[in-house]
């Protein structure tokens, strides 16, 4: 089973908690006049809380649109130092991230807020971007499909199937994020296969679904992981905040749309 024809890829740029106003000026003077005339992936940058407002504005006459990192489970109120969904909507974000791994690992993040902060995102008319993975511990255990089945379980549960084919979602081994070291094509693609087919077996149209890779994504290597016939395109991390890598891997998935 692979995607449905000549679809778009689409590439996402986690700028995680980097940046300042300066350097995200300088970033987008570099990367916006490259990677303008890309007309066959879709481009999305997800700048820290602080800088979405600005960086909105820098965006406004280009293709690429704009994504937060995260959002809060609640709607709105008494919540002091939370975002919510709507908040982000209304500064024009189209997309937010949901269970990075470091929100996970770091902040606590169990299945059930997950699934919640999905639920919220798309309440507040956002695209979440679902992020799932094992660690290097759950891979060499053999765990690798049933626990990214498990995270995929808990927002189907909260959300249902229609709800949660909304959303994007990317497959991001733990121990490939930020460590330089990358699955290979044939390991992503080998888990890429498995969640489409898990859609698919949850009555999904899975072909329609966008999966996402992250993990080390570069330059060298973004052209052979996008061709995989279930890799949609990625979510990048360290490489987002260097206007050439990133631009050289937007190139590398308008090469290859999904066939
Ligand atoms: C990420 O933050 O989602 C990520 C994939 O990071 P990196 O590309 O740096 O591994």
């Amino acid at each position: 089973m692979s995607t449905s024809a000549n679809k778009k890829k689409l590439v996402i740029g986690n700028w995680k908690m980097n940046g300042s106003s300066a350097a995200n000026a300088a970033l987008l003077r570099g990367l916006l006049p490259v990677i303008s005339s890309f007309e066959r992936v879709e481009i999305a940058l997800c700048p820290p809380y602080p800088y979405l407002a600005t960086v909105a504005d820098l965006l406004d006459d280009s293709d690429v649109v704009l994504g937060a990192q995260n959002l809060s489970t609640e709607l709105s109120g008494a919540h002091t130092g939370e975002v919510s969904g709507s908040m982000l909507g209304d500064i024009g974000c189209r997309f937010v991230l949901v269970g990075h791994s470091e929100r996970r690992a770091l902040y606590g993040e169990d299945d059930a807020c997950v699934a919640k902060k999905f639920a919220t995102a798309l309440q507040a008319g956002l695209i979440p971007v679902l992020c799932v993975g094992e660690t290097l511990a759950q891979r060499q255990s053999g765990e690798t499909q049933t626990v990214v089945t498990t995270q995929l379980h808990a927002v189907l549960k909260a959300v249902g199937i229609d709800e949660l084919a909304k959303g994007v979602i990317a497959y991001e081994p733990v121990w490939a994020i930020g460590t330089g070291e990358t699955a290979t094509p044939e390991q992503a693609q080998a888990v890429h296969r498995h969640i489409r087919q898990w859609l698919a077996d949850h009555d999904c149209v899975a072909a329609d679904c966008r999966i996402l890779y992250g993990g080390s994504v570069k330059a060298d290597n973004a052209e052979r992981l996008f061709n995989q016939p279930d890799i949609d395109g990625g979510l990048i991390g360290g490489a987002s905040l260097d206007a050439m890598s990133f631009a050289a891997i937007c190139e590398a998935a308008q090469a290859k749309p999904t066939i």
